[in-house]
């Protein structure tokens, strides 16, 4: 759809970071838009698994971020229909580890005896938290969009300069295509990979803390269940591993014996916008107000509703 008026905001970007920031500016009054160059079940973030596990945690504002978003899944949780649910479940690590403090505040966190853990594993607890079925959560926020009236272009930008005067502030939400739009030569994409099968009965969730690139998690969705992953720093390949498919099957099986036979449904990759720091910040390009929101690795959903509201924040228009 080609976009009509000058809107006060004009998102770039319609991953779940675009859009969760399209959301939180369109309920704070504000006209948005978005301009993007793949639709939202297109992105990184319709392949994500996706858990809401808060990591890299020496950043103070990653802390406020995820426990912002996780307050805001937990209202949305409300509504059957987001793709969003509350899930109890293990975390667990290989070696001896304490439970991060934003897990350990939550209600129902406990430890978990090591007899209770599975062979392999030192150190475990248990806490309930939001998972997110990606392509219905995106579709969810794509219909509070359209009911705030936001309009969405599918095209691509190839610089900044080329929107000028198209909104009052410009906001940078494009992921790994920051990596040539800003340029920003700090952005790089890590692979991830996941199996999709059929549920045959999980109700819990279950993620370990790995030191190295294949990491053992199993996320239930209802009917089915994503089983996880990989993250392989540099690798821009979007093509299936299915070594890599039956290592993860394996894996996953080891822990919970009953997805051994589960029938594969698919196979998913993404390239995660990786970057040693998310950014967001005010900038000025072009004679454009620009807020960059991009960079958010393996956690774009766990930080997005935080980083929503500081661009809100950012934007000075409120
Ligand atoms: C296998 C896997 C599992 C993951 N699991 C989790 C998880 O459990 N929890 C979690 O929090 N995160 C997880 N992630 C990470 C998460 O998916 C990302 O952090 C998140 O998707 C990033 O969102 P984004 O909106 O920034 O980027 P994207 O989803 O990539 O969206 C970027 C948008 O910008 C647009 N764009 C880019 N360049 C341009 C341009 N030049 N012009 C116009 N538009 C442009 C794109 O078309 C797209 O619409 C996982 C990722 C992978 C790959």
């Amino acid at each position: 759809m080609a976009i009509s008026r000058r809107p006060d905001v004009l998102v770039i970007g319609a991953g779940v970071i675009g859009l969760s920031t399209a959301v939180r500016l369109a309920e704070a009054g504000l006209s948005v838009q978005i301009l993007a160059a793949r639709p939202p079940r297109e992105t990184t973030s319709a392949s994500a698994g996706a858990s809401w596990g808060p990591y890299e945690l020496t950043d103070e504002r990653v802390v406020h971020w995820s426990e912002q978003t996780r307050l805001t899944l937990e209202k949305i949780a409300e509504d059957p229909s987001s793709g969003v649910r509350l899930v109890r479940g293990l975390e667990v690590a290989p070696f001896p580890l304490e439970p991060p403090a934003c897990v350990r505040n939550l209600n129902d966190f406990e430890l978990c005896p090591a007899d209770q853990l599975p062979p392999g594993y030192v150190s475990g607890w248990r806490y309930t938290s939001p998972l997110v079925d990606m392509p219905r959560y995106l579709e969810h926020l794509t219909r509070r969009l359209v009911g705030y009236g936001v309009e969405m272009e599918i095209a691509a930008v190839n610089s900044f300069k080329e929107l000028t005067g198209r909104a009052a502030v410009l906001v940078n939400c494009t992921g790994l295509g920051a990596r040539h739009l800003v340029p920003d030569d700090q952005v790089y994409p890590t692979r991830g990979q996941l199996v999709v099968v059929d549920n045959p009965g999980i109700e819990t969730f279950f993620q370990d803390w790995a030191e190295h690139e294949d990491m053992t998690y199993i996320l239930p969705h209802g009917s089915h269940v994503v089983l996880g992953g990989s993250a392989t720093p540099g690798s821009d390949s979007l093509t299936p591993d299915p070594v890599r498919a039956a290592a993860i099957v394996e894996r996953c099986s080891a822990v919970e014996p009953s997805l051994r036979h589960a029938r594969i449904r698919q196979i998913l990759v993404g390239l995660r916008p990786s970057r040693p720091s998310v950014r967001i910040e005010r900038d000025l390009v072009d004679g454009n107000v620009l807020i960059h929101n991009y960079g958010h690795g393996g956690s774009g959903l766990a930080l997005s509703w935080g980083c929503a509201d500081e661009v809100l924040s950012l934007s000075e228009l409120t």
